[in-house]
């Protein structure tokens, strides 16, 4: 298997530490607001990557921390009146939530940085003790200048950081590139250290916490938005191995942001939609599919007609996968080696650094010789190899198969147009009125009103509805 590097810049060769297992941290949430767009895209991506992992027979540990003392939480709680970590909790259990519908597969450890004070204080000892770090007037700093493979991540000259670090002139640090490890503070939320009562800097949470779940071993995968690869990786490294004096990760892997006309989507800019918001009107397999119709590493824009396509393509994906299921064995039909190139391609691509959107179209080609097939057979053989090799490919890209009818807000309201003509639909859920036309078409035929009965079909069809009739 083959995975971009961003420490190397190139494509590598995945073989992880030790033979069968996986170690991947993931950054997590600053849960000061709802979850966004841009938060579902990147843990949407480590998702896919996790469950080809676990399919690929690879025993995962995952950690995921969540940023619990942080400015933005201190300055909301401010705001609203309440303590700081009632609003973490608060908006991290309204995160989880959406995760869980978004069919994210649950973290191994989720650490909170107010339950790690004690680490992370060990950690900013030992960065000391090893000669990295200082204690200042305001707070513990990392000297970044003895940190000599500092830049090596983000490729950024210590010179041009300099620079752009002198723009924020703190008489506190020796040099201007050096970051807060520790953070004198007063205030309600601030705890004991031996530097004084405060904070820790945001970066040092995540290397304490890493070490503390991998048990000091070096990570095989760390993720993150790409956001995060300057400064805060560039941190994350320079403080884990200046304290423990090992390679701290071995694959560094970023996700490309979701842009909202082609601006990245944060809170800061204000041009978020809440993923809560998107649910209302698509289903969690449309964003699922929408994202994963785009590489991991490239930006995604958003698009409520491109959420609205994949919904659609969801709908074919499911009902395939149904009619699969009911299509008895002919065993002068098509045998498994008609349909298994387009299933070992579905591989290949997602061999080549998780390239879902060439492994998403081999899939849509192996539908589409399904569909084609059913008139003509498929043999017993193919049939088992089909149901198994669809049901795997959903459970990689975490497509649900769900009891309940999925469809776009667009084919619902179409579906209630056509029975409206034909019904009362007034208080009806979906599968109601689909129920409905079903029984209704059984009494047409009944009635040898054929004409009708095709009538409806025809317009079902048409906005990819296909009912069968058995008889
Ligand atoms: P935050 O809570 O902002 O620290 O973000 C949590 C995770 O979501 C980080 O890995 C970020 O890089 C990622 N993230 C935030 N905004 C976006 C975005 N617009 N697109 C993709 N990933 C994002
Ligand atoms: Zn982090």
């Amino acid at each position: 298997m083959e995975i971009y590097n961003s420490l190397s810049g190139n494509i590598e060769r995945f073989t992880p530490i030790e033979k069968n297992k996986v170690v991947i941290y993931v950054c997590g949430l600053t849960p000061y607001d709802h979850a966004h767009l841009g938060h579902a895209r990147t843990y949407i991506s480590f998702d896919i990557i996790k469950r080809y992992l676990t399919k690929m027979n690879y025993k995962i540990i995952h950690i995921q921390n969540i940023t619990d003392v942080e400015d933005k939480i201190i300055k909301r709680a401010k705001e609203s009146g309440k303590k700081p970590l009632e609003i973490a909790e608060y908006f991290q259990k309204k995160a989880d939530a959406v995760f869980d519908e978004l069919n994210i597969l649950k973290a191994d450890f989720y650490p909170k940085a107010s339950e790690h004070i004690k680490e992370i204080i060990k950690m900013i000892e030992k960065i000391i003790e090893n000669g990295y770090g200082y204690v200042s007037e305001d707070g513990v700093y990392f000297e970044v200048s003895k940190f000599n493979k500092y830049g090596k991540l983000s490729g950024q000259k210590l010179e041009f950081i300099k620079q752009g670090a002198r723009i924020e002139i703190n008489e506190n640090k020796k040099n201007p590139e050096d970051f807060a490890l520790w953070k004198i503070e007063s205030g309600d939320f601030v705890f004991d250290s031996p530097w004084g009562k405060g904070r820790p800097g945001w970066h040092i949470e995540c290397s304490a916490m890493s070490m503390k779940y991998s048990k000091n071993r070096t990570l095989d995968i760390h993720g993150g938005g790409k956001d995060l690869s300057f400064p805060h990786h560039e941190n994350e490294i320079a403080q884990t191995e200046a304290a423990l004096g090992i390679s701290f990760v071995k694959y560094w892997v970023h996700t490309g942001f979701l842009t909202v006309n082609e601006e990245k989507m944060s809170k800061s800019l204000g041009n978020f939609i809440t993923v809560e918001d998107v649910l209302k009107k698509n289903s969690p397999n449309a964003l699922r599919l929408f994202f994963s119709l785009t590489h991991y590493r490239s930006p995604v824009d958003y698009s409520e007609d491109g959420i609205d396509a994949a919904g659609k393509s969801i709908e074919r994906i499911l009902r395939t996968f149904e009619k699969l299921k009911e299509c008895k064995p002919n065993n002068k039909g098509n045998g498994r080696e008609y349909f298994s190139n387009e299933v070992e391609l579905f591989y290949k691509y997602m061999e080549n650094d998780f390239d879902t959107p060439q492994a998403l179209a081999s899939f849509f080609e192996l539908i589409k010789k399904i569909n084609s097939s059913f008139e003509e057979g498929i043999d017993e053989e193919a049939l088992k190899y089909l149901e198994k090799e669809f049901s795997d490919i959903l459970w990689i890209l975490g497509i649900r198969l769900d009891k309940k009818i999925e469809m776009t807000e667009k084919t619902k309201k179409a579906i209630n147009e056509i029975a409206k003509k034909y019904m009362d639909t007034d208080n009806k859920t979906i599968e109601q009125v689909l129920d409905k036309i079903r029984e209704l078409r059984v009494n047409l035929r009944k009635e040898k009103n054929y004409s009708k009965s095709d009538e409806i079909r025809e317009k079902l069809k048409k906005i990819g509805i296909e009912i069968e009739d058995k008889n």
